[in-house]
């Protein structure tokens, strides 16, 4: 049977990478699958999956009103849809992942969910809360601190590079930074 599978990370793991390679693992031997990641603004343009290592294709966007069963059809998964691939799947609605669940299991069609599991402040994300409520299977890609410990979570920076503390869960449109970081670091700022 198909599964919901969750492959969490702090910022700049290589989650992009890991999707583009699964998405060409399938394509290689001859299946389709279907690309997403979110629509931040308001903008309709088009979407991308860009691994830092290079290379980058086009995605389908999602946002709040996004349906994915309505988008998949019904029955079956499509014509040769083998899987539906999710970036920056802390972004999708709790409902959302309902249904990506539900497709996994009454539909025998997989979803690989790629996304953070806490925010700038250690806050779990509505998509990543869910995630982990409902994955089947859960995997932590690990990325390093610059101290060498394991990096685990996302501290938001100024321009001097010092710690934010306040501010909105996503900032539109606005220039935030962020580090990879450990516990300690982060708690040390
Ligand atoms: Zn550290």
């Amino acid at each position: 049977m198909a599964k919901l599978f969750f492959r969490y990370a702090a910022m700049n793991a290589g989650k992009s990478t890991a999707l583009l390679q699964v998405a060409h693992n399938y394509e290689e031997r001859g299946h389709r699958v279907r690309i997403f990641t979110a629509r931040l603004d308001d903008r309709y343009g088009r979407g991308f999956v860009t691994s830092r290592l290079g290379p980058q294709r086009e995605a389908e966007q999602f946002d709040a009103s996004t349906d994915f069963l309505a988008l998949i059809g019904q029955g079956e998964a499509g014509p040769g849809i083998a899987c539906i691939l999710i970036d920056e799947a802390q972004f999708l609605t709790k409902h959302q992942v309902q249904q990506l669940h539900e497709m996994a299991h009454l539909r025998n069609l997989p979803a690989i969910c790629y996304g953070l599991r806490t925010d700038f402040q250690g806050e779990l994300f509505p998509g990543s809360a869910t995630l982990l409520a409902l994955a089947d299977e859960m995997d932590e890609m690990k990325t390093i601190c610059d101290c060498g410990r394991k990096a685990t979570m996302n501290m938001r920076v100024d321009a001097a590079n010092r710690k934010v503390t306040e501010g909105a869960q996503v900032e539109i449109g606005g220039n935030a930074r962020y580090r990879s970081v450990c516990g300690r670091c982060f708690r040390q700022g």
